[in-house]
């Protein structure tokens, strides 16, 4: 798969009008993206689980892809009513839902949520009477690298047993959801969870209630920097047929965030300072883990980084601004000689990055720029046509 990159050239293009720190969004990218999904998951809609990125405009583009919406609170259904999507495009699948959560799903028509505790099911009758709603499960995954098992889901033996308590509630009980957890490297996970989930929907049928709506949730991996051992299409093909096997006639929904935006968006970062320690070359850059690399520490994620510059390359260590010993990005990589004031690219940024920065010590948060806006998009767009012109025409000269 294709993924978002910035040329040298292209960078410092920027960077010599844009102050670093500052991240580049391709909404083109994660387009393409969305499109390799419904490609290769034809069974599932998609749910966009937008606290992965919810830049304006990736939300923008997915909306007019026909993309719907996981939200978790009465933020992010903001952030969607903004740019003019309707609440029945969202489900709120939060497991525990706050007032004003709740309060704002009432107010713009979001009917559709996910609970897990029966604790939820007084709260989600009085603020949506006769809402849809499907209990989340605990899967088993021990290939995911954030664990969303222990934190989330009922044990799948008392599933049923909420289902039909919120039935008495008023409630509508349409199925079930889970989520394997985040970056997982199993497809095995996904599967196992579909047939537990199809025993469970015979065991609703069997208990009078019909079940037509299954959600497996998110967990779809970018390529990590240090190599990944699963094709992301294969994995979605397999899911695809086992879907298709044991649920031909529910409806069946996924809830990527990762996937979607995560080769999406650069990073582009300045060396403002340097050191030696251990004889071995420190650069200070200008964004760290306070800023849009919270992922390193949030995610448990590390990103590709590249620099440039001649010269031998020698074991380097990487760390942000701040005045924190946390602050360290990159340790013993090996990289070219780099001075203050080059620039450094980092890319495949676009999951849970931005979207957890902070301003501690005062740093401002790095901006967005839309690659598709930018000068230089159109520049590299000319450029590849040309290209292709001149295939084209060598093609013509052989047949000829
Ligand atoms: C975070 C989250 C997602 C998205 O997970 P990814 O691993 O980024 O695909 C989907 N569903 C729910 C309920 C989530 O909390």
């Amino acid at each position: 798969m294709k993924k978002f990159r910035l040329t040298e050239k292209e960078m410092n293009q920027l960077a010599a009008r844009y102050e670093t720190p500052f991240l580049v969004a391709s909404t083109s990218q994660a387009e393409e993206n969305y499109c390799f999904m419904r490609e290769n998951l034809p069974h599932a809609g998609i749910y966009y689980a937008i606290k992965a990125n919810p830049a304006p405009e990736i939300l923008k583009r997915m909306a007019s892809l026909g993309s719907h919406f996981d939200v978790a609170s009465a933020g992010e259904m903001d952030m969607l009513t903004a740019i003019g999507v309707p609440g029945s495009r969202m489900i709120y699948a939060n497991p525990v839902k706050d007032r004003r959560g709740l309060k704002r799903a009432a107010e713009i028509g979001v009917r559709r949520m996910t609970f897990d505790d029966a604790s939820e099911i007084g709260k989600m009758a009085e603020y949506i009477p006769g809402a849809d709603v499907l209990v989340r499960v605990a899967v088993r995954n021990n290939k995911a690298m954030v664990d969303l098992n222990t934190k989330f889901g009922v044990q799948p033996a008392e599933a049923l047993r909420l289902l039909a308590q919120a039935r008495d509630a008023g409630l509508h009980p349409i199925g079930i959801c889970f989520h394997v957890g985040s970056q997982s490297l199993s497809t095995a996970a996904y599967e196992e969870a579909l047939i537990l989930c199809r025993g469970l929907f015979q065991e609703a049928e069997d208990m009078g209630m019909h079940l037509t709506d299954l959600d497996i949730g998110g967990g779809f991996p970018v390529p990590s920097a240090s190599g990944l051992s699963v094709d992301p299409g294969e994995m979605m093909r397999s899911i695809d047929r086992e879907i298709v096997r044991l649920f031909p006639d529910a409806a069946v929904w996924c809830e990527p965030g990762r996937f979607l935006c995560g080769t999406a968006m650069n990073l582009v970062t300045t060396v403002i300072g340097t050191k030696t320690r251990q004889g071995h070359p420190w650069y200070i850059l200008d964004e760290g883990v306070y800023g849009a690399l919270s992922g390193i520490i949030f995610d448990h994620w590390s990103y590709p980084l590249h620099c440039f510059g001649e010269g031998a390359e020698q074991v380097s260590t990487f760390v942000g601004p701040s005045c924190d010993g946390i602050d360290v990005l990159y340790r013993d990589v090996e990289v070219p000689h780099q001075k203050i004031g080059n620039h450094v690219l980092i890319t495949e940024i676009g999951a849970y990055s931005s979207v957890s920065a902070t301003r501690f010590n005062g740093f401002p948060l790095a901006p967005v720029l839309i690659w598709e806006n930018l000068p230089e998009a159109k520049a590299r767009a000319e450029r590849e046509a040309a290209v292709e012109r001149e295939v084209e025409e060598l093609r013509r000269e052989e047949v000829v």
